[in-house]
This record gives C-alpha cells, structure tokens and sequence, in this order.
C-alpha cells in the first residue's frame, strides 16, 4: 500500500477516532513541562469522564512544581501490560515521537495520535492534529474538549490554564494572543486554581535553585556586541549548590532578560549529557538553529542535545546562530 502524505486531521476526525477507542495511553515528552503534562492529563481527565480507560506515561518523574496537577499522582514510567492491541497512544507536545525517550515500548504507528503545536511536527501519527498558531498543547487540546462536548470541570481547566501559563511564561511571551487571554478567563470561570498554578511554577523556588541561578549568572558571557548571552551548568555546580537538573528549567530567560541581550543559550552539561537551551526576543529563529543540531522547537524558544565536549557545544551552537541571524 502507498502510504498517503500525512497532513493534519480535523477536530472532528480527531474526536471520532477518540470516540472509536476504549482504551489510551498520554504521553508527555522527556524533561516534561506543564504543558506537555497539562495537555495530557486534561485530554486523560476528560476521556475518562466518557467513561474510557486512561494510562499517563512519561519517561521521567514528575517535576516537583507539577505534582499539584490532578491526576499527577497516576503518571507512570511504565505502560500497563494488559492493554488491549488498539490502545491508542497520544503524543502531546513533541514534534517528534521520539522525545517521548527512549523507554516507551514501540507503537505503531495506527495506534499514535499527536497533538501538538511546534514548527516542523514530523507529522508520526495516524492522526496527526498540530496546530501551530496555538499557544500551547493544551489551547490544541481545547479545540477537541470542545468537538467532544466535555463539561470543563475545575480539574481539567487547572490543567489547560497550566499549559497556557507555562507557555506563555505567565502571560508574558509573544505568543499570548487575545484568544489566550479569553481562554484563561473562562477556565478561571471554571474554576481553575491560577493561584496554585503561579505559586507552584513561578513563584516558589527552593534555596539551592536560587544559589544554582547565582552561579550560573557568575558563568554568564556576552558576545555579539553584548546581543547574544550565554552560561552553563555543570554537575560539579549542581553538587556544590545542592540543586539539581530540575532546578535550571526557566534560568535562559533571566539571560535573555539582560539589557541589550537578544539571542540566549544555556548550557547544561549533567550527568555526561548536554541539553542546550536557546531562546530569542524574536530577532532570529531559534527553532532553526536548533534544527541545523538535531533539536527543534519554536521561533523564539528551542532546545537541542549536543554529543560532545562542552567547549564544542558553546562553538557549534553559536555557528548556528550565526547561521540564523545572529
Ligand atoms: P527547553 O529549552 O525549555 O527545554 O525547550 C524549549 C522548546 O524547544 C520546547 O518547546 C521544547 O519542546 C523544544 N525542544 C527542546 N529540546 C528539544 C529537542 O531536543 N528536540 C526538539 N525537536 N525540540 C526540543
Ligand atoms: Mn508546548
């Protein structure tokens, strides 16, 4: 059989193919976020209300600011073993399969729907449901909550106006369109705790986070004539502040927030791996930058591994950079 060229499902061929199965496993990507969790579990939450078995798997933890979300506690590193053969697995938040790590058991791929919205999804499922306009998974989410006609109840609407404050950092980012806002005001209406959902993600830091972001903004350098900022972190930095991998989730904003900086980068070499951070005010593309390395993301905020010394990580990413405008 020649396979079609994929391209992205309606909402209601998406809710049909919901409706058709009994049987589902979220899953959220590596180093998960609100928004990759939120999505899942708001989707999990509602499916579950059409009476449908939900499974949540993720490859890492829970991050300590995510553990209030409902149903947070059912998240596995582990996929149940008696599911039946169609199980349905949905990829939220990741424009690949394969940033759902390496731990997921091979899915066929009848059985993945992926629901996302960065640039350049690969489009891996059967369906396939991105939109890239949206400001987070959780507002694509939205659109079949609303195709199924799910009652939003307190839960589910944490859940969506998790993933809206998480990508928007707070109402802050470009991507904070009207719809967002109107959006956020309804689940408020509904009866989304925002104020669980700022103390847990923005406001409250451990100590050792705070020490770690010290150090990291002593490491800081400029380059560019002052428009391009960078740092890292390193194991040796983790150890001596008490902090861990967890704790250096939003620091490349506080670079990019320096006067003058346009284009930031963090470094974070731990546990023999290196997890590039890159974000831009919007002065070039850094989800294309990020592409020239293997990783991806959005215009102004990507992510990429890099296999090497850290010396050569700082030189190849800002060669890409150059590449894109910088
Ligand atoms: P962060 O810097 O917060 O880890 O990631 C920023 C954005 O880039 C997120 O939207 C994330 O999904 C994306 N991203 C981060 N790392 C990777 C990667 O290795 N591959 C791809 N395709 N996207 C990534
Ligand atoms: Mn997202």
């Amino acid at each position: 059989m020649i396979e079609s060229t994929p391209r992205v499902a309606s909402a209601p061929e998406v809710a049909a193919e919901l409706r058709r199965r009994e049987a589902f496993v979220m899953v959220s990507h590596v180093k998960p976020d609100g928004d990759t969790l939120g999505a899942g579990l708001a989707l999990g939450l509602a499916l579950k209300s059409l009476g449908k078995r939900v499974a949540y798997f993720q490859q890492d933890a829970v991050p300590r600011n995510l553990r209030f979300l409902p149903d947070a506690e059912l998240v596995s590193q582990t996929v149940p073993n008696d599911l039946p053969a169609d199980a349905l697995y949905v990829f939220c938040d990741m424009s690949d399969w394969r940033r759902a790590g390496e731990h997921l058991p091979p899915v066929n791929r009848e059985n993945m729907l992926d629901i996302d919205h960065h640039l350049g999804n690969s489009l891996f499922g059967k369906l396939n449901f991105v939109l890239e306009k949206e400001c987070s998974t959780g507002t694509v989410v939205m659109h079949l909550l609303r195709e199924l006609g799910v009652p939003i109840d307190a839960e589910i609407a944490t859940c969506i106006l998790t993933t809206i404050m998480t990508d928007t950092g707070g109402f802050m980012h470009s991507n904070t369109t009207p719809e967002a806002l109107v959006l956020a005001a309804e689940l408020m209406r509904a009866g989304a705790d925002k104020e669980a959902i700022t103390e847990q993600i923005f406001l409250r830091k451990r100590v050792a986070a705070t020490k770690l972001l010290g150090s990291i903004i002593e490491a800081m350098k400029f380059a560019h004539d002052g428009r391009y900022c960078f740092s890292f972190v390193d194991d040796a930095m983790l150890a001596q502040t008490g902090a861990d991998g967890e704790d250096t989730e939003d620091v490349v904003n506080v670079l990019l927030g320096q006067d003058g900086v346009g284009v930031a980068a963090l470094f974070k070499a731990i546990e023999g791996e290196i997890r590039v951070s890159l974000r831009s005010n919007g002065c070039i593309n850094v989800q294309a930058a990020a592409q020239r390395l293997g990783g991806g993301g959005h215009f102004r905020a990507s992510g990429l591994t890099y296999h090497g010394a850290l010396q050569d990580a700082f030189s190849a990413v800002e060669t890409a950079l150059v590449a894109e405008g910088l």
